[in-house]
């Protein structure tokens, strides 16, 4: 299999969740053993080297990515969820949306200070939500050594919120 391949397995939905909305929709990736595999194995690759101590990714598609890559890499996983969704102590950012705010939480003790971390999603857009999970990683004195998706939708420009943090992404739409 090559990279471009897992194009054939990305369902676009138009007119969803709005009208003029094309979905990106990755579950028939997800549903493919070969191709779920394939697309974990490259950006475990190319995480592969960066001593990464552990991985960050927003619910809910953040979770299909980055746990099995935390499983294959040996390292720890960190949800990021919207409030009221972890039971324990958390910190809060609000970021903006095309219409409005929203927050997410993570849990106090989920990195400790100087820990390498790798921020996984499965699609990169606007970038609103990376720029959230990233303040979250900073507050609790995280470094962020890289971003990875399956996805970047890439005239939306969400590349700007990841400054100079190292990016790898697998399908460009
Ligand atoms: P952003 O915050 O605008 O970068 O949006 C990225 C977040 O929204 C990710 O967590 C995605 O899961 C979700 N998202 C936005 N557009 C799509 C899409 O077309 N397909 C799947 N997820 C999407």
């Amino acid at each position: 299999m090559k990279t471009e391949d897992l194009k054939d397995y990305i369902a676009s939905i138009e007119n969803y969740p709005k009208p003029g909305i094309i979905f990106r929709d990755i579950t028939p990736l997800m549903g493919n053993g070969e191709a779920y595999k394939f697309a974990t194995d490259q950006l475990v690759d190319y995480a592969k080297d960066k001593q990464v101590d552990v991985i960050v990714g927003p619910e809910a598609r953040g979770f299909i990515i980055g746990c099995p890559m935390a499983y294959a890499m040996g390292v720890g996983f960190a949800p990021v969820r919207k409030p009221g969704k972890l039971p324990r102590e958390v910190i809060e950012v609000t970021y903006d949306l095309e219409y409005g705010q929203d927050s997410l939480t993570i849990h106090k003790d989920a990195i400790k200070p100087g820990q390498r971390v790798l921020i996984v999603d499965d699609l990169l857009a606007t970038g609103g939500t990376i720029e959230a999970t990233i303040k979250l990683v900073h507050a609790l004195g995280g470094e962020v050594v890289g971003a990875a998706f399956l996805l970047e939708l890439v005239e939306l420009n969400g590349r700007a919120k990841l400054g100079d943090i190292d990016t790898k992404v697998l399908l460009e739409y």
